[in-house]
């Protein structure tokens, strides 16, 4: 036993020796065929019918040219197509291209409703997004991994059928949000879709400080308390001193961060697994701190 071992081991050696062997007679291949392009090279010039320069341009001309063809994919053209300039379809889509509001506060101040999601693009470039993570893997605690499409089925003769829904959030981080759902047979398009609609759906919070604890006269929490209910799901937000952060849980969490809420108190009652609902409760929570009358 223990000489097969031995000579399988002289064996490997080997077998490593003659690959490394292999390896170095590549490279000396390429250092030859560099060494041969050179000799081309000079004996073009040799020749003395052209420059040192001119012929190194044709050497390169070719190599350059035939990635360029294969690089031109769906990624090019996409790009492209994102570039194309918008050309308004409604009313207000060409007021605003004309420069009549200079900020999205202006436009919803005089109670305009938006139908195209680039008037919102155009006003306010640096609008973020966010994904609520609706759906899950079925199992325990409603879902074992939390996806940002929730997968519903309908019964049909030959199986099931299935739709996608998604839940999309905007908002500059400071006092601009919004919300969209949408369904879809496809994972993106259902989330393309959401936040097109989340974009229509805007709103401006009113915030303040409301917290008697620290009496500032700044805008980093909500200016009193507010409620938002939807299905099952109510929220209640109260104000809070500086440094509190937000207490709530990750879903909410991304909601009230980009709406450029810094501190706040949240409390939820009801089923919050369904963090749909509990999302739109907390938009209804927001929408109705400019509707009530308050102590600011
Ligand atoms: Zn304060």
């Amino acid at each position: 036993m223990t000489k097969k071992k031995k000579e399988k081991h002289e064996e490997t050696r080997d077998e490593i020796e003659k690959e490394k062997e292999v390896l170095e007679e590549k490279e000396e291949e390429e250092k030859t065929t560099d060494k041969e392009t050179e000799k081309k090279i000079e004996r073009q010039i040799t020749r003395g019918k052209k420059t040192k320069e001119e012929v190194l341009e044709k050497a390169k001309e070719p190599e350059k040219k035939e990635p360029e063809k294969e690089r031109r994919g769906r990624r090019e053209y996409r790009r492209e197509a994102e570039h194309v300039e918008w050309i308004p379809k409604t009313r207000l889509g060409n007021d605003v291209l004309k420069g009549k509001y200079k900020s999205l506060e202006d436009l919803l101040m005089k109670g305009e409703i938006i139908l195209e999601p680039e008037i919102i693009d155009y006003l306010v470039p640096e609008l973020k997004n966010e994904l609520i993570y609706i759906g899950g893997t079925p199992g325990k605690g409603g879902g074992a991994r939390r996806t940002p499409t929730k997968m519903t089925a309908r019964m049909h003769k030959s199986g099931r059928r299935f739709k996608l829904n998604a839940v999309v959030v905007v908002g500059n981080e400071d006092g601009i949000i919004g919300i969209g759902k949408s369904v879809s047979n496809e994972h993106r398009t259902a989330i393309e879709k959401a936040l097109q609609q989340a974009k229509l759906n805007v709103i401006k919070i009113r915030r303040g400080c409301g917290s008697w604890e620290c009496n500032c006269e700044g805008a980093h929490s909500i200016p009193f308390k507010t409620e938002g209910k939807v299905g099952s799901v109510k929220v209640v937000m109260l104000p809070t001193p500086t440094g509190v952060g937000i207490v709530a849980g990750g879903e909410t969490k991304k909601i009230l961060r980009l709406a450029g809420v810094k501190d706040v108190w949240v409390k939820t009652y009801g089923m919050t697994s369904t963090r749909g609902n509990l999302a739109f409760a907390i938009f209804e929570a927001l929408k109705n701190l400019s509707s009530k009358k308050g102590d600011m």
